[in-house]
């Protein structure tokens, strides 16, 4: 047919023209192989390719598309806003980019001052430069210039700009692109599924905050400017805490004067059930940054939320280690709150309170993952099911006992064919041994439960035919 004719065409435009992320293209040279079809329109749960079919995406685009897809409210509103002011100079001020900086300090429940960006990983790196300069600047701590190291978590995702990408734990995103920016240091994160089995899940918590806090001593506490972390590690596997570790690493932190920032850019804005991943836990950060959710993906927009009193560190002119005519943030991005990305992040989250999607992604995450309990966890392969909200991991292993982590050519199995299903099941990692290993599934909130059964259905069948 014509429409078959047309797929093919840009099918083979896409294999010689657009490089795609994460992709060993060379697979697409052979003559019968091809690109999968373009993706061309969506509406709640689901995309739609060209060639017709139509795909349940549990992990919303990139863990982004909360409010789900083909919110035609989000799109007038974006379209009005072009019309009335398409671009302005991030150091002017428009209203919606005002009312968006309000309104997410009232969501964080705090005194903050928000600095915009376009993605989650520029929000970092101005998390990072941030906390350097808040020290350098810090009048009650002469020496503050000093502290610049980043302290971050194995297995942790932050960007891919190279402070992000430093403060980043996983090796394969590192590997062949030379040497890291120095000033970054690892630590673990908690992992109660491969904790050491002499210790309890507390005793472990103890362990890696301990470890916390030697690497902040033996690398000189005056040389540390923050730690970063996302509260639940999302694309390194979904480790969720027990509820025990944050408190304990904001008092680790405040006994050395670390900033602590955390990164929310996956799981802010509902994804974990509450507005943000932190609230679960009663800690009040220094620094948070976010991106996906702020707008549903719907527009690029990240945001760096700093409490006012970091804030006010920046209102001086004597300033300890900066010349006065440097204290203050020089920091500009040239679409940093790009005022349609405001409007619509404005509208996303005006969606998500007035249809309580922040509960729904609550009570949808308890239904999903108590049918995987009961219909997966019995099956060979299948190690443990963690999930905060709709933020959902599914770890594979060899052997239940030894907890090996299934070999990645087996786990890759599993989301493959989840996909002739019409099902996009996420997985973490790609090329370290046992980091590969990890189902993800991060739905929009508004996914149906009979959707969840579809996709439970299909993960038992993939598991079951695993050799
Ligand atoms: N932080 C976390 C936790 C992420 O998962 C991501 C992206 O997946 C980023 C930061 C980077 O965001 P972006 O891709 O918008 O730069």
């Amino acid at each position: 047919s014509a429409m078959a004719e047309e797929v093919m065409e840009l099918q083979n435009k896409q294999a010689a023209s657009l490089w795609h992320p994460m992709t060993q293209q060379r697979a697409w040279n052979a003559k019968e192989a091809r690109p999968p079809a373009p993706v061309v329109s969506s509406a709640g749960s689901r995309l739609q390719r060209m060639d017709g079919s139509t795909m349940l995406d549990m992990i919303a685009g990139l863990w982004c598309v909360n409010v789900g897809y083909g919110r035609r409210e989000i799109a007038d509103v974006a379209h009005a806003a072009m019309v009335e002011l398409p671009y302005h100079a991030p150091t002017m001020g428009s209203p919606q980019q005002i009312e968006l900086a309000a309104k997410i300090g009232e969501l964080l429940g705090m005194e903050a001052q928000v600095y915009f960006s376009a993605s989650g990983s520029e929000a970092n790196e101005a998390a990072f430069k941030i906390a350097r300069m808040y020290h350098a600047l810090n009048r009650d701590d002469p020496a503050g210039a000093l502290r610049y190291k980043i302290v971050s978590r194995q297995r942790a995702y932050h960007g891919n700009t190279a402070g992000a990408m430093a403060a980043t734990g996983q090796a394969e995103r590192k590997i062949g692109f030379g040497p890291q920016p120095p000033g970054y240091v690892k630590v673990p994160p908690p992992y109660p599924y491969r904790r050491n089995p002499k210790l309890t899940p507390e005793e472990h918590v103890d362990d890696v905050v301990r470890q916390l806090e030697d690497t902040i001593v033996y690398e000189g506490a005056e040389t540390v400017a923050a730690f970063v972390m996302e509260p639940i590690i999302s694309g390194g596997g979904v480790l969720v805490p027990t509820s025990s570790y944050l408190p304990k690493v904001r008092a680790v932190c405040d006994k050395y004067g670390v900033l602590l920032v955390l990164d929310e850019v996956v799981s802010g804005f509902g994804r974990t059930g509450a507005m943000f991943g932190h609230q679960h836990y009663g800690v009040k950060p220094d620094i948070i940054t976010m991106a996906k959710g702020l707008t549903s993906g719907y527009m690029p927009l990240g945001a760096t939320a700093v409490d006012a009193k970091i804030f006010r560190k920046f209102d001086g002119c004597d300033g300890v280690a900066v010349p006065p005519h440097l204290a203050h943030l020089r920091q500009i991005n040239t679409y940093g709150g790009h005022p349609v990305a405001c409007a619509v992040a404005l509208k996303n989250i005006e969606i998500i309170e007035n249809e309580r999607l922040v509960d729904r992604a609550a009570d949808v995450g308890d239904y999903f993952v108590k049918q995987l309990e009961e219909h997966l966890l019995p099956l060979p392969y299948v190690g443990e099911i963690r999930h905060k909200g709709l933020l959902v991991g599914v770890e594979l292993v060899a052997n239940k006992d030894t907890k090996e982590p299934l070999p990645e050519t087996l786990s890759a199995k599993v989301p493959a064919s989840c996909a002739t299903d019409g099902i996009i099941v996420g997985r973490n990692g790609t090329t370290v041994p046992g980091l590969a290993n990890v189902l993800i599934f991060a739905p929009p909130f508004v996914v149906e439960k009979p959707d969840c059964d579809l996709v439970v259905a299909s993960l038992k069948n993939a598991i079951l035919a695993l050799p």
